[in-house]
């Protein structure tokens, strides 16, 4: 057994300070992902510091948007009626995500911190530039199935787990974070990083920084989607999900936003793919051809690997099926 401390914050400011002053310190809320991490050896932090205490799980809503505190768990999140109403996608991806005993414990702000599944990161006997620097990849010339398709790096082809974050990234949520320099906001789009020659760095957060929450601005979309394809109905990372969410007014798509999971080491969105939607009639006879082109599109410049090719049509199957759903169904 690895030992190691145990304090609990009664403040912001106090679990930042001490997560500032110890740099061998990491917080802990749900711990769904973290004490499975610490059971296998993966991460051993010296000192845990308990963040449950701290005022963080409101959800409020206004003018501007939807706000939701880093303590809210996610099964909360989920069935918030504010959640249910005004990003009824977002709902929907945490539904998909884990299972509702791990969604009543998961927090919001731990979904966003949450490591890769990349079973080569937890098996310490394996080489992993993520969890060791400098020690190689495992995954790329091992069983791959699960890896990146997009922006992956010769260090590391990992993907980002998360269903909950890959409809922020649609939704252009901004992550509110807390540090010893004062509070600031990061678009969601970039805190999650891609692997480049730094695998070890998951997000862009600087030490002692703390998500206090994530904000939803206001939108006009009227049609949602979250599709996820796994192995199983439940309890299992996607292969591949697609967040859609489209402003259908008069019959036509005047503005839409998309993102992919279980492709990149950040929620991948689909920019070329959104432009491309909008001015289109939402017409179940007429959509199906351009809606093939845009989803053949937005698999371009997939590189994949020895086990993982399927996701390229498996990926363009999703977009057009989660666009045609929210559309219809
Ligand atoms: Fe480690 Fe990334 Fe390679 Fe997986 S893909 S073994 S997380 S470096």
């Amino acid at each position: 057994m690895i030992n190691f401390e145990y304090i609990r914050a009664a403040s912001a400011k106090g679990a930042i300070d001490a997560r500032t002053k110890n740099a061998a310190s990491q917080f802990i809320a749900g711990g769904t992902n973290l004490v499975d991490l610490m059971k296998k050896g993966v991460t051993t932090p010296q000192r845990l510091i308990d963040i449950n205490g701290l005022p963080l799980n409101t959800i409020t809503h206004d003018a501007k948007g939807l706000t939701i505190g880093a303590l809210v768990p996610n099964s909360a999140a989920a069935d918030h009626e504010l959640v249910k109403t005004k990003f009824p996608l977002l709902s929907m991806a945490l539904n998909a995500g884990a299972s509702a005993q791990l969604r009543n414990m998961a927090t919001v702000g731990g979904n966003i911190m949450q490591r890769t599944r990349c079973s080569y990161f937890y098996d310490t006997t394996m080489p992993c530039n993520k969890r060791q620097p400098g020690s190689g990849c495992g995954a790329k010339d091992g069983y791959n199935r699960m890896h990146a398709i997009f922006g992956a790096s010769d260090k590391c082809i990992a993907v980002h787990p998360s269903d909950m974050c890959v409809a922020l990234a649609a939704l252009n949520a901004t992550v509110l974070v807390s540090g010893s320099k004062g509070d600031k906001k990061i678009p969601f789009a970039d805190f999650h990083r891609l692997p480049g020659s730094t695998p070890e760095l998951d997000n862009n957060l600087q030490p002692g920084e703390l998500i206090t929450g994530v904000h939803l601005p206001a939108n006009n979309f009227n049609k949602y989607y979250y599709l996820k394809i796994r192995d199983r109905l439940s309890y299992a990372f996607a292969l591949v999900s697609v967040a859609v969410a489209l402003e259908v007014k008069d019959g036509v798509i005047k503005s839409a936003a998309m993102a992919m999971g279980g492709v990149a080491h950040k929620p991948w969105r689909l920019k070329e793919a959104e432009e491309r939607l909008v001015s289109l009639a939402a017409n179940k006879e007429t959509i199906g051809q351009p809606l093939e082109s845009i989803a053949t599109a937005a698999m371009q410049g997939a590189n994949t690997y020895a086990h993982n090719g399927y996701k390229v049509k498996l990926g363009k199957a999703a977009i057009r099926e989660a666009v045609t759903r929210a559309l219809f169904s």
